[in-house]
Protein backbone atom coordinates (compact mmCIF):
# COMPACT_ATOMS: atom_id res chain seq x y z
CA UNK A 1 0.00 0.00 0.00
CA UNK A 2 1.18 3.25 -0.89
CA UNK A 3 0.10 6.72 -0.95
CA UNK A 4 1.15 9.46 -3.59
CA UNK A 5 0.75 13.22 -4.47
CA UNK A 6 -1.31 14.42 -7.67
CA UNK A 7 -1.37 18.51 -8.10
CA UNK A 8 -4.68 19.50 -10.37
CA UNK A 9 -2.55 22.81 -12.13
CA UNK A 10 -4.21 25.59 -12.61
CA UNK A 11 -5.22 24.62 -16.07
CA UNK A 12 -6.66 21.63 -15.26
CA UNK A 13 -8.83 23.38 -13.14
CA UNK A 14 -10.10 26.27 -14.88
CA UNK A 15 -11.11 23.67 -17.62
CA UNK A 16 -13.44 21.87 -15.40
CA UNK A 17 -10.90 18.85 -15.47
CA UNK A 18 -11.37 18.18 -12.09
CA UNK A 19 -13.97 15.75 -11.49
CA UNK A 20 -12.41 13.87 -15.19
CA UNK A 21 -8.77 13.31 -13.49
CA UNK A 22 -10.63 12.16 -9.82
CA UNK A 23 -12.93 9.83 -11.85
CA UNK A 24 -10.15 8.01 -13.66
CA UNK A 25 -8.11 8.09 -10.52
CA UNK A 26 -11.48 6.18 -8.93
CA UNK A 27 -12.08 3.86 -11.83
CA UNK A 28 -8.63 2.36 -11.99
CA UNK A 29 -9.37 1.19 -8.27
CA UNK A 30 -7.31 3.76 -6.25
CA UNK A 31 -8.46 5.70 -3.45
CA UNK A 32 -8.63 9.53 -3.03
CA UNK A 33 -7.53 9.89 0.98
CA UNK A 34 -6.78 13.69 0.67
CA UNK A 35 -8.56 16.51 -1.30
CA UNK A 36 -8.32 20.35 -1.17
CA UNK A 37 -7.98 23.05 -3.50
CA UNK A 38 -5.39 25.70 -3.04
CA UNK A 39 -4.31 28.93 -4.21
CA UNK A 40 -0.66 27.66 -3.51
CA UNK A 41 2.13 29.49 -1.08
CA UNK A 42 5.40 30.55 -3.25
CA UNK A 43 7.54 28.94 -0.53
CA UNK A 44 5.88 25.66 -1.22
CA UNK A 45 5.74 25.92 -5.03
CA UNK A 46 9.58 26.28 -4.44
CA UNK A 47 10.14 23.33 -2.16
CA UNK A 48 8.00 21.46 -4.33
CA UNK A 49 10.34 22.41 -7.72
CA UNK A 50 13.28 22.63 -5.58
CA UNK A 51 14.82 19.69 -7.53
CA UNK A 52 13.99 22.08 -11.26
CA UNK A 53 15.76 25.22 -9.22
CA UNK A 54 18.25 26.48 -11.31
CA UNK A 55 16.60 25.27 -14.70
CA UNK A 56 15.41 27.34 -17.53
CA UNK A 57 11.46 26.81 -16.91
CA UNK A 58 12.11 26.93 -13.17
CA UNK A 59 10.39 30.45 -12.40
CA UNK A 60 7.96 29.69 -15.40
CA UNK A 61 6.89 26.17 -13.48
CA UNK A 62 6.76 28.23 -10.23
CA UNK A 63 4.72 31.00 -11.22
CA UNK A 64 2.31 28.91 -13.41
CA UNK A 65 1.40 27.03 -10.22
CA UNK A 66 1.07 30.26 -8.43
CA UNK A 67 -1.57 31.77 -11.39
CA UNK A 68 -4.65 30.17 -9.82
CA UNK A 69 -6.27 27.67 -7.81
CA UNK A 70 -4.93 23.83 -7.86
CA UNK A 71 -6.09 21.12 -6.45
CA UNK A 72 -4.11 18.63 -4.12
CA UNK A 73 -5.14 14.99 -3.96
CA UNK A 74 -3.47 11.86 -1.66
CA UNK A 75 -3.81 8.76 -3.73
CA UNK A 76 -4.04 5.40 -1.94
CA UNK A 77 -3.44 1.91 -3.32
CA UNK A 78 -1.21 -1.01 -4.59
CA UNK A 79 1.73 0.99 -6.58
CA UNK A 80 -0.10 3.67 -6.38
CA UNK A 81 2.98 5.58 -7.44
CA UNK A 82 4.00 3.96 -10.20
CA UNK A 83 0.58 3.57 -11.56
CA UNK A 84 -0.45 7.38 -10.69
CA UNK A 85 2.93 8.15 -12.52
CA UNK A 86 1.77 6.13 -15.65
CA UNK A 87 -1.89 7.22 -15.99
CA UNK A 88 -0.74 10.80 -15.91
CA UNK A 89 1.52 10.17 -18.90
CA UNK A 90 5.10 11.60 -20.41
CA UNK A 91 6.10 15.06 -19.12
CA UNK A 92 5.53 16.57 -23.10
CA UNK A 93 1.53 15.68 -23.58
CA UNK A 94 2.72 15.32 -27.41
CA UNK A 95 4.89 12.37 -26.26
CA UNK A 96 1.95 11.00 -23.63
CA UNK A 97 0.27 7.95 -24.97
CA UNK A 98 -3.21 8.18 -25.62
CA UNK A 99 -5.30 7.15 -22.51
CA UNK A 100 -3.08 8.91 -20.17
CA UNK A 101 -4.55 12.08 -18.81
CA UNK A 102 -1.95 14.23 -20.50
CA UNK A 103 -2.71 11.89 -23.76
CA UNK A 104 -6.22 12.87 -24.26
CA UNK A 105 -6.44 16.31 -22.38
CA UNK A 106 -3.36 18.26 -22.78
CA UNK A 107 -1.31 19.77 -25.32
CA UNK A 108 1.49 21.78 -24.46
CA UNK A 109 4.24 20.41 -21.50
CA UNK A 110 3.65 24.31 -20.15
CA UNK A 111 -0.15 23.26 -19.30
CA UNK A 112 0.45 19.59 -18.55
CA UNK A 113 -2.96 19.61 -16.29
CA UNK A 114 -1.20 17.65 -14.01
CA UNK A 115 1.79 17.16 -11.02
CA UNK A 116 2.52 13.31 -9.60
CA UNK A 117 5.21 12.29 -7.28
CA UNK A 118 7.76 10.80 -9.33
CA UNK A 119 9.10 7.88 -6.35
CA UNK A 120 7.82 6.93 -2.78
CA UNK A 121 10.52 9.12 -1.09
CA UNK A 122 9.37 12.22 -3.11
CA UNK A 123 5.80 11.24 -2.18
CA UNK A 124 6.48 10.77 0.90
CA UNK A 125 8.18 14.42 1.29
CA UNK A 126 5.26 16.04 -0.95
CA UNK A 127 2.80 14.84 1.15
CA UNK A 128 4.29 16.44 4.03
CA UNK A 129 4.33 19.61 1.81
CA UNK A 130 1.39 19.69 0.48
CA UNK A 131 -0.67 18.25 3.94
CA UNK A 132 0.90 19.40 6.59
CA UNK A 133 -1.33 18.68 8.67
CA UNK A 134 -2.41 15.28 6.99
CA UNK A 135 -4.65 14.24 4.71
CA UNK A 136 -7.36 14.83 6.14
CA UNK A 137 -8.30 17.95 7.55
CA UNK A 138 -10.14 18.17 11.00
P1 LIG B 1 6.90 15.72 -14.33
O1 LIG B 1 5.84 16.74 -13.98
O2 LIG B 1 6.44 14.80 -15.43
O3 LIG B 1 7.46 14.98 -13.14
P2 LIG B 1 9.39 17.24 -14.38
O4 LIG B 1 9.53 16.92 -12.93
O5 LIG B 1 10.54 16.95 -15.27
O6 LIG B 1 8.10 16.54 -15.00
O7 LIG B 1 9.07 18.79 -14.56
C1 LIG B 1 8.18 19.44 -13.69
C2 LIG B 1 7.25 20.33 -14.49
O8 LIG B 1 7.99 21.41 -15.07
C3 LIG B 1 6.57 19.64 -15.68
O9 LIG B 1 5.39 18.97 -15.33
C4 LIG B 1 6.29 20.81 -16.60
O10 LIG B 1 5.11 21.50 -16.17
C5 LIG B 1 7.48 21.70 -16.36
N1 LIG B 1 8.55 21.44 -17.34
C6 LIG B 1 9.41 20.40 -17.35
N2 LIG B 1 10.26 20.47 -18.39
C7 LIG B 1 9.89 21.59 -19.08
C8 LIG B 1 10.37 22.21 -20.26
N3 LIG B 1 11.39 21.72 -20.96
N4 LIG B 1 9.77 23.37 -20.65
C9 LIG B 1 8.74 23.89 -19.96
N5 LIG B 1 8.23 23.34 -18.83
C10 LIG B 1 8.80 22.21 -18.39
MG1 LIG C 1 8.69 15.61 -11.60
Amino acid sequence: METTLVLIKPGGVSRNLIGEICRRIEARGLQITGLELIRAKRETVEAHYGEHKGKGFYEDVVNYLLSGPIVALAVSGENAVKAIRAMMGATNPIDATPGTVRGDLALSIEDNLVHSSSDVEAAKFELGLWFPAGPIRS
